[in-house]
């Protein structure tokens, strides 16, 4: 049991079992002891690694994709580049690179960062040294102007709460005290509005998650790409309606028990790309695309062709080795998967067209 664990289940002993929600909220940004707000999880050292840490070509395909959109919609003279939970900055700091042939468009570009943690936050602040960028804990703080936005493993670190279908309707999966360890266990049975609509294609003993956060923070983005101009492209490993138990701790690159490892480990859920379609109105949202075709269609093979007459030995191997791994089917390809917000009227992002 970490420092928090031990925490928890002192807090819930004297006040009773909590949501996985709040759980999860606990585990990975409480203040002091949170997994997020501790350490810079990422990469080879750290406890998962990510699309842009794989390679420099995702950021450079993202960035272009956005810079299209900016061009779609007539290259509006100023306007918000902003990622969500940029991690060590390394897929915004490739954004700007490939940007950088975009004429007018890094110009245009005011860049804000919304994170919450401090420790990435001043990892993040080594990759753009001149003060070229803005923090914010929350996407409501984002200057009122056109927004061109990316949120890669974003949406997976946001809380989840589940429920436990019966014969009637939902139970809640809440987090209680056992032997002196945090142990799941069921609420008695509770009406959950936001599920009424599931009762019709599930069964008893099926769960669903919901996410608390998703629908404003979707809201908030979509109402001013509607109303502004912008486009977001949302990149996730998830799929269509949730259904199933998708709480997953990893450790050093291997699963752990999240209930034992509570800010020790990085804890994710996948993300259910149908609330986010749902909580997309102003805005209009495309198709959900697998991850290995958005980048197929916005050229990765040509760009890994091109980089590849560069490199050889170890170096080939490995740019060969992350291009599978972002795109082929058995590794990120399908689980990984792109919805991208736009404005009524304009195209669809390159890569997410219909
Ligand atoms: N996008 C990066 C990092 C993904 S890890 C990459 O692709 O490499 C998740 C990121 O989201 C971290 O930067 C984490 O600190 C941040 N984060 C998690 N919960 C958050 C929240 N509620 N608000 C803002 N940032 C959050």
């Amino acid at each position: 049991m970490t420092a928090l664990s031990d925490i928890l289940a002192a807090r819930i002993a004297e006040h009773g079992p909590i949501t996985l929600a709040d759980f999860m909220e606990t585990a990975l940004t409480d203040p002091t002891h949170g997994y997020y707000t501790t350490r810079d999880p990422l990469g080879a050292a750290g406890d998962f690694i990510t699309a842009p840490e794989i390679s420099q070509m995702f950021g450079e395909l993202v960035g272009l994709s956005l810079a299209q959109a900016w061009i779609d919609q007539g290259q509006p003279s100023a306007f918000v580049l902003a990622e969500l939970g940029p991690g060590r900055g390394t897929l915004m700091a490739d954004i700007v690179r490939a940007t950088a042939q975009v004429a007018g468009f890094n110009d245009a570009a005011h860049i804000h960062l919304v994170e919450t943690s401090p420790a990435l936050r001043d990892e993040q602040a080594t990759r753009f040294p001149d003060a070229q960028v803005t923090w914010h804990d929350d996407v409501s703080a984002l200057p009122d102007l056109p927004l061109f936005l990316v949120a890669n493993e974003f949406f997976d670190a946001l809380p989840i709460r589940q429920f436990k279908r019966d014969d009637t309707g939902w139970r809640e999966v809440m987090i209680g005290v056992r032997s002196a360890a945090l142990t799941p266990e069921l609420s008695t049975a509770t009406d959950v509005a936001e599920l009424a609509h599931r009762l019709g294609d599930t069964k008893t003993g099926d769960i669903v998650e919901l996410c608390p956060a998703l629908p404003a923070i979707t809201t908030e983005i979509a109402s001013r790409i509607a109303q502004r101009g912008g486009a977001a492209l949302i990149i996730d490993y998830g799929d269509w309606r949730s259904l199933g138990d998708t709480l997953q701790a990893m450790k050093n690159h291997a699963p752990a028990d999240p209930f034992a490892t509570a800010g020790e480990a990085d804890i994710t859920a996948h993300v259910d790309f149908e609330a986010i379609a749902m909580s997309a109105s102003p805005a209009k949202f495309t198709r959900l695309t697998p991850q290995g075709i958005f980048l197929e269609r916005l050229g990765i093979t040509q760009r890994a062709q091109a980089l590849a007459t560069k490199l050889s030995g170890a170096a080939l191997e490995a740019h060969v080795a992350a291009h599978r791994r972002l795109t082929h089917p058995a590794e990120m390809g399908s689980l990984f998967k792109v919805i991208g917000l736009y404005p009524d009227g304009s195209p669809p992002p390159a890569g997410l067209e219909p």
